[in-house]
């Protein structure tokens, strides 16, 4: 067998938004049910350094790792399909790749050079990728390369995988969309050819084609995406439209997918192991409940920024044989009286107010919350969500005129949330929030001790503001209980009200860290009482 590092390259054309994450993902969990080490590996081609700056809006959401880098969402799925812990190393971006040479030019690394982008550049990121493969110590890294080819984008990495190739042992998989034509429904081929010529045009020959189409490839469809782009028709693994993401490995398994990949690499193929993953599947696919949440957000033109925080409630729900119904609630129409509150959440079994930055429809979110407490229905709040939750009881439960966040009001007559010690005198945005995982302790007898079954929390962190210490014992004494802080006290990391149907939430993000076959605790909490 060769010694040589062992990876698959993910390409995609044709459209955006294939799922190649999920291609990944799903690959990666059918390669790991066969015992091989795996790590995932995303390459961005925007300019930014990290996610963090990009508005979730145009982007989805920012995901947060244990060592607080501010990444794509993307490596949220991996995470989540492959229950393994990513870190700094798994993301590189245009931004941070160029930064990484220049910084070295400017150093004299390269003096006398003159630095191009071949093979400077190019070679900078094969030994990113080569000491992600030694450090992860994987069996096999897969690399995602973001955007479609023809991106003048994406250019450079697509050369810096095909150089890969002459060095390692590197397999090629393109994903690409086989729309339907017509009333007679025919599946077309034509666009996945002329993408993958333009593959080939920069030197790179797809081993395998993975298709995404709304019905399964029928046989003649693949025997002529075989012939036309040069792939055996083994290799060309249908993708059909699925309700249940988590049902794609089962579906590549049916294709023997892994046992594909795995002869291509010459590595053998093992005993498969995908019991609880099919278990889990079949809970989701036949819950015996139904219940409406609603996600009271400000970034809800785009489903995908909230992309943890659904996948959470899911995960919770799956392991609760029941099926949750999101309903997604703009704040800021609630705040310009669009709509009205009992109107927007008359039907629901609970509310969940998620993270976010800036002034726009915090009054909308306070309005919710308010309707959760009084009306006694269940309630979690998250992050921006928690600081909410703090504004909401101190303005109408401890009587606190006109409290606010600074974050809001710069000069409110009760700032109950304020910017962080440690952040005051920090202008530059990138990478500078309090950001990664931070323990919490949690009180006795408390809800959230009882959850965790532990006395600590570990969560992951993404903010600039918190409560305001001043408040603190105030806020107490009229039965606001502050259930989990910090080691040394100082910053309140959860909350709850007793005698409530469930009225809890957190400074952190526990949906970065929730899993299908492991949810988090405070979302199986939260579902379990809008169940009841
Ligand atoms: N804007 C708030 C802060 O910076 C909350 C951040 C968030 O929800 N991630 O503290």
């Amino acid at each position: 067998m060769s010694n040589k590092r062992k990876f698959i390259v993910v390409t995609g054309g044709v459209l955006s938004g294939l799922g190649k994450g999920l291609f990944v993902s799903s690959l990666g969990k059918l390669l790991q049910s066969r015992g091989y080490k795996v790590a995932p590996l995303k390459v961005d081609p925007y300019v930014n350094v990290d996610a963090g700056t990009m508005n979730p809006i145009e982007h989805g959401e920012v995901f947060v790792l244990d060592d607080g880098s501010e990444v794509d969402m993307d490596l949220g799925t991996y995470e989540r399909f492959l229950d393994v812990k990513l870190n700094k190393y798994s993301n590189i971006t245009t931004g941070k790749i160029y930064k990484k040479v220049i910084e070295k030019e400017r150093r004299g690394d390269y003096l006398g050079k003159t630095v191009q982008l071949i093979p400077f550049v190019t070679g900078e990121l094969k030994n990113d990728y080569k000491a992600l493969y030694d450090h992860s110590e994987a069996d096999i890294v897969i690399i995602e390369i973001g955007g479609t080819i023809g991106d003048i984008e994406n250019q450079i990495f697509l050369e810096s995988v095909r150089e890969l190739s002459l060095e390692e042992d590197v397999m090629f998989v393109h994903c690409t969309l086989v729309p339907v034509m017509g009333v007679v429904g025919e599946q077309k081929t034509k666009p996945t050819q002329q993408n993958v010529r333009m593959l080939r045009e920069i030197g790179i020959m797809p081993n395998m084609i993975f298709c995404r189409s709304e019905k399964p490839l029928e046989d003649s469809i693949k025997k002529k995406i075989s012939l036309f782009c040069n792939v055996s028709e083994e290799r060309v693994i249908s993708g059909p439209d699925l309700k249940n993401i988590y049902e794609i490995p089962l579906v590549l398994d049916e294709q023997c997918v892994a046992e594909k990949v795995l002869s291509f690499l010459n590595l053998e193929p093992r005993r498969k192991d995908l019991y609880e993953w099919k278990e889990f599947v079949k809970k989701v696919n036949n819950p015996s409940k139904e219940i409406n949440i609603a996600i009271v957000g400000k970034y809800t033109g785009l489903k995908d920024s909230y992309a943890s925080v659904i996948e959470s409630l899911d995960h919770a729900a799956g392991n609760l044989n029941a099926k949750v119904n999101v309903k997604f609630v703009e704040s800021s129409d609630i705040e310009d009286n669009k709509i009205g509150v009992e109107e927007a959440l008359g039907d629901v079994h609970g509310i969940l107010v998620p993270g976010g930055f800036g002034k726009r429809g915090i009054e909308g979110k306070i309005k919710c919350i308010k309707y959760a407490r009084e009306k006694n229905l269940p309630f979690l709040g998250l992050c921006l969500g928690f600081q909410c939750a703090v504004i909401e009881f101190s303005r109408n439960v401890a009587e606190l005129n006109g409290a606010n966040s600074t974050e809001f009001v710069p000069d409110s007559e009760n700032p109950v949330i304020d910017i962080m010690l440690a952040q005051r005198g920090i202008n530059e945005k990138g990478g500078t929030m309090r950001l990664g995982e931070y323990e919490a302790v949690l009180k006795d007898n408390s809800i959230v001790k009882n959850l965790y079954k532990d006395n600590i929390a570990l969560e992951r962190h993404r903010h600039r503001y918190e409560v305001n210490t001043n408040y603190v014992e105030l806020l107490e004494n009229k039965g606001l209980v502050f259930s989990g802080k910090s080691k040394d006290g100082q910053l309140m990391e959860f909350l709850e009200i007793p005698n409530h149907n469930f009225f809890v939430a957190t400074q952190a993000h526990p949906e970065f860290k929730s899993r299908p076959l492991k949810p988090s605790p405070l979302f199986f909490g939260f579902v379990s009482s809008c169940l009841k």
